[in-house]
């Protein structure tokens, strides 16, 4: 394993938080936090509401903030009323998306199946995806955490190339620990970040497997995250609640470049 050959990345999820102005007011919160700071040790996404992100691409040009959408549909175009299509996000310059995301799977009926469609979609109309997966707590506790994820990342990434797969992040993101202040132990997180590069190197090979980014997600938070983001396999973090607060966020991309 060569942690040197992959890149950490840190993305807040700012979920249904945020209305436009104050999506603005949020990213130059962060831009103005990270003023001066050392950066370059990792990318850093910001995943916003779809009415947020033209406004927020627009405050976070000439900083280094990329930006995503939060979901996207499986089609190209045609009759689904109230969906987005990855070329519609792709024309406003939008970088990343999110895909599979626990409550997308828990509210919206979404399923690996449908994950994978959206995934697939979403590379090919040049959008990098950060795939989620993860078990519930009854699965963890039924002893099927490693099942559960392989499976939920074999299927998602049925069809896809190597090729593709470079422009794929998988973020581990266990269900018990998103929204709830239980973050998994550093080990824990450590453990299934490796069994799921375990499964890309399975799928694609080593050397896909040493460059894929593993991102743990579940309560990071700014005094957790440098124990989190030491482990190994830990490549970066998808941050729901404390990517609304700047200072927190700010603290997060911090311990990624300390
Ligand atoms: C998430 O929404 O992906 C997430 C990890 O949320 P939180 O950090 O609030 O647990």
């Amino acid at each position: 394993m060569n942690r040197a050959l992959r890149k950490t990345v840190i993305a807040g999820n700012w979920k249904m938080n945020k209305t436009p102005s104050e999506a603005v007011e949020l990213i130059n919160a962060i831009k103005a936090e990270l003023a001066g700071k050392k950066t370059d040790g990792c990318e850093i996404v910001a995943c916003v509401p779809y009415v947020d992100l033209v406004p927020v691409i627009e405050a976070a040009k000439g900083s280094p903030i990329k930006v995503g959408a939060e979901n996207v549909h499986f089609a190209a175009s045609g009759a689904y009323t109230g969906e987005i299509s990855a070329a519609m996000l792709c024309e406003i310059g939008t970088e990343y998306v999110i895909v599979g995301h626990s409550e997308r799977r828990q509210y919206f009926g979404e399923t690996d199946n449908t994950v994978s469609a959206r995934l697939t979609a979403a590379l090919a109309a040049g959008l990098k995806v950060i795939l989620c997966v993860g078990e519930t707590l009854e699965q963890r506790e039924l002893g099927v955490t490693a099942e559960t994820v392989s499976a939920q990342t074999k299927i998602a990434l049925s069809g896809i190339t190597a090729e593709q797969l470079k422009n794929v992040i998988i973020a581990y993101e266990p269900v018990w620990a998103i929204g709830t202040g239980k973050t998994a132990t550093a080990d824990q997180a450590d453990e299934v970040c490796g069994i799921i590069r375990g499964v890309i190197a399975s799928l694609y090979g080593e050397s896909s497997a040493d460059g894929i980014t593993v991102q743990y997600g579940g309560s990071m938070n700014a005094k957790n995250a440098a124990e989190l983001l030491g482990k190994p396999n830990v490549d970066g973090g998808l941050i729901g609640g404390a990517s609304l607060k700047a200072p927190d966020f700010a603290a997060i991309i911090a311990a990624a470049n300390a």
